[in-house]
Parts: C-alpha cells; sequence; structure tokens
C-alpha cells in the first residue's frame, strides 16, 4: 500500500512548481482574490501558499487530505460541466505522502484560524489555534523527504533556477488568465514576483509580460459554432501586430506563449505551431529559435474537453481538435494572410 501510494503521488506531484500549481488552483477554486507564495531553498526548505479564500469547514478537515476526496464533484456527470481547477482530490493528499504538511483555514463562521498537522496518510495529528485571517495556508516542508533519487535530481543550482523560473511562468500564467487575482512569490525572504489587481486582461498582459510587449500586440476576438454539437468556441486574447518592425519586442527567445482552455494553462504543440508557422511568415524570422509572445484564451463546452488525461491536467484532450485549430487558423489568416501553398 505505502509504496503504489508513494507511486501515485509521485506522479501528480513532479516537482516544486506541480506543488504550487495544485495549491494554488486550490486557492483559485475556494474564490481566493490573492495568493502569496513563499519559497525557502528554493521550495525544497518550505513552500507556503496562503490565500484569502472561503477557507475550509471545520468538517472538511478531517477529510480534505484523504485521497480521492474533493468537496468540488459528487457524480460523473459534474465531470461534464466543470468549472473548478480540482476534481479527483489527489493533489493534498500526494503533498502528504511526499513531505510534511501544515494547513491553516478559518472560514467566514470560525471565530479564528486553526493550524492542522497532517501525516504522511492524510490524517490530522495535532491542531492548534492560529492568528490568521479568513482563507487557507498549506506550507510544506522538506518535499520528497522519502524520494532521495527525486530530491537528489534537483540537488544543482542549475536545476534550482530552473524550477524557480517555471514557478514564475506559471505565475504568470495565472496572473494573465486571472486579471482581479493579486499574486507575491517571496524567495528566501525577498519579493522576486508579483501582480497587483487589475481589470482586464490586456491590464494583466501589461503588469506581467511589460508595456513594451503589449504595445507590438493586437487583441483578437473570434465566435463560432461548434460544428459536432452546434456550440460555441471562443478565441480572444493578443497576437503580435502583422508589422515586422514590431517583431523584436513581440519575440522572446526563451517561451512566453500563454493557451489557455477553459481557464487552464495547457500545453498544445499543434497550436504553439500553427502561431509560429503563421507569424514566422510575415516576421521573415526563424521562429523555432526566437518564439511570438501571445496570449490566447480558448472556451469550449465543458463537455467538450477531456481533463482528465494526466495527473498534472496540463494536456487536455479536445473532442474536436480539429474544429478548433481551424478556428485558430481562421484568426491566424485573418491577421497574417494565408501561409504559401
Ligand atoms: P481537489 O482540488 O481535486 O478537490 P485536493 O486534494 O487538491 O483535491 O483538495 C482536497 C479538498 O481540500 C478540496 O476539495 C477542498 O475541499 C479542500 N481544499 C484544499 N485546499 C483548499 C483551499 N486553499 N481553500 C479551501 N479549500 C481547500
Ligand atoms: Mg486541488
Amino acid at each position: 500500500g505505502e509504496t503504489i501510494r508513494l507511486l501515485s503521488s509521485s506522479q501528480v506531484i513532479t516537482s516544486v512548481v506541480s506543488v504550487v500549481k495544485e495549491l494554488i488552483e486550490n486557492s483559485l477554486d475556494a474564490s481566493a482574490t490573492g495568493i502569496d507564495i513563499k519559497l525557502e531553498n528554493y521550495g525544497f526548505g518550505k513552500i507556503e501558499v496562503r490565500d484569502n479564500g472561503s477557507g475550509i469547514k471545520v468538517d472538511d478537515v478531517p477529510v480534505m487530505a484523504i485521497k480521492h476526496y474533493t468537496s468540488k464533484i459528487s457524480s460523473s456527470e459534474d465531470l461534464e460541466r466543470l468549472t473548478t481547477y480540482g476534481f479527483r482530490g489527489e493533489a493534498l493528499g500526494s503533498i502528504c505522502s511526499i513531505s510534511e504538511v501544515l494547513v491553516t483555514t478559518k472560514t467566514a463562521a470560525d471565530d479564528f484560524s486553526i493550524q492542522y498537522a497532517l501525516d504522511s496518510n492524510g490524517h490530522v495529528t495535532s491542531k492548534k489555534p492560529s492568528h490568521l485571517g479568513q482563507g487557507t495556508t498549506v506550507t510544506v516542508l522538506n518535499l520528497f523527504k522519502n524520494l532521495p533519487v527525486r530530491k537528489q535530481f534537483y540537488s544543482t543550482n542549475r536545476k534550482c533556477k530552473e524550477e524557480l523560473k517555471k514557478v514564475q511562468d506559471l505565475l504568470t500564467a495565472y496572473g494573465i488568465i486571472k486579471p482581479d487575482l493579486r499574486i507575491t512569490l517571496t524567495h528566501n525572504k525577498a519579493v522576486i514576483w508579483q501582480k497587483t489587481r487589475v481589470s482586464d486582461h490586456k491590464m494583466a498582459c501589461m503588469s506581467v509580460l511589460g508595456t513594451a510587449v503589449m504595445s507590438s500586440m493586437v487583441p483578437f476576438q473570434h465566435c463560432c459554432e461548434y460544428p459536432e454539437v452546434l456550440e460555441q468556441i471562443n478565441l480572444s486574447g493578443f497576437l503580435p501586430k502583422a508589422e515586422s518592425d514590431t517583431s523584436l519586442t513581440s519575440l522572446s527567445s526563451s517561451e512566453r506563449s500563454f493557451i489557455f482552455i477553459n481557464n487552464r494553462p495547457v500545453l498544445q504543440k499543434e497550436i504553439l505551431k500553427l502561431i509560429r508557422q503563421y507569424y514566422s511568415q510575415v516576421t521573415q524570422k526563424d521562429c523555432t529559435r526566437l518564439y511570438p509572445v501571445f496570449f490566447l484564451s480558448i472556451t469550449v463546452p465543458a463537455s467538450a474537453v477531456d481533463v482528465n488525461v494526466t495527473p498534472d491536467k496540463t494536456q487536455v484532450l479536445l473532442h474536436y481538435k480539429e474544429s478548433v485549430l481551424l478556428a485558430v487558423e481562421n484568426v491566424l489568416k485573418s491577421l497574417y494572410g494565408p501561409l504559401p501553398a
């Protein structure tokens, strides 16, 4: 049992960034408008995520970190109309089995917050009153304490720095898709990244990508019918302008592309490739080494997407992928012209 538990946990939680991802998704599901992330020693000393969300009800505390407990869905039909990031009840339990976890929480109905210590099975082992306001703080200590090989993998300075960069990229993505979310990232007591609350996606992009980049971008909005189900696909976001003189600011040597499907940051290689193809013909630049910066938000009916394909939910299965790709191509054609035959 212990081995299987460890194996499945290490698939959900592969790195510091996956802990941060799961914890901030929980915060967002709890309607937080502010999230503060604190890391020590690149997250291997400590990862702490504090939110001002709904908090966890006293009755839910004993089960919150039990594998497969989730307060978010109760039937398989709910998966068809999923509006939360979480739905599998796996993250908190997985984190418990590979680290030491403290959860401090207070709902609006509680008089004060309580800090709970959890054991590797997700059971509460002790509790004490605390002084925090409404919301939840999850503290993760000694990550991968029982996975020495995994821990070893991150033992070099370079790996650690890469990991920190990935955390920043992740926060950038959530910062863009959630304009009214305030975020801070602290590493070893210094604030290294932050975003304030703003009113729309444009302001959010300006604050996280910079005003120079945003001045070389154009907004787009495209809506079409999903032929297979007679429902709509909505595309919106910002792409680089079609003038090649702006290409210097809107091209980046590192990946600065942000694709979302139903508000989830996702990896969509085919979409990425399409955008690079279309954009490179305008700029005459080699988009295999310099990447266009863009933000693309795709909204499809919840029933048209399966987010249950990989443990970390970064890969999603679009049931009608061809239609979505076609919609993306239509946007690209209208902006950059057709690809040469
Ligand atoms: P899931 O997100 O799939 O439900 P998790 O293991 O991530 O599973 O979390 C388990 C449960 O703990 C959630 O369903 C939720 O009820 C509660 N929870 C976890 N984090 C928070 C948080 N930051 N605020 C409020 N509730 C939380
Ligand atoms: Mg979750």
